[in-house]
């Protein structure tokens, strides 16, 4: 079976041709990185997520975050719906956790704006 994909390790985008056997091969790499990347997406496909969660008593009603570690693309839905039912309260620091290890991934939601009390 041969997968095509972009690799996006960096802005070049390489097109990544994946021969999946027994083994991995990766071809249209430029660099190591790409075929990381190609074995990676292949075996256990990962990404860091970025949202917005709701503040309560702020002065903006919703503060960037994102996870502070790439996490498993199946898991993404179902973190998506735990940082969609918090409520942080201001004031908020960038880099403030605002959920400690989301289901169980070992990747916290982390404040990635500030938002002062209102
Ligand atoms: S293979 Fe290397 S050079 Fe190509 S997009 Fe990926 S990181 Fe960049």
């Amino acid at each position: 079976m041969i997968k095509k994909m972009t690799c996006i390790s960096c802005p070049l985008g390489c097109q990544l041709e994946v021969e999946v056997n027994e083994t991995i091969k990766v071809t249209g790499n430029k660099c190591k990185r790409g075929e990381e990347y190609a074995k990676n997406e292949v075996t256990n496909p990962k990404r860091v997520i970025t949202s917005t969660v709701r503040v309560e008593g702020g002065d903006r009603p919703l503060v960037s975050v994102k996870t502070d570690k790439e996490v498993p693309k199946d898991k993404i839905f179902e973190i998506m719906k735990e940082i969609n039912k918090i409520k942080a309260l201001a004031p908020v620091n960038i880099g403030d956790i605002i959920i400690e290890n989301v289901l169980g991934t070992g990747a916290n939601i982390v404040a990635t704006a500030k938002v002062m009390k209102g």
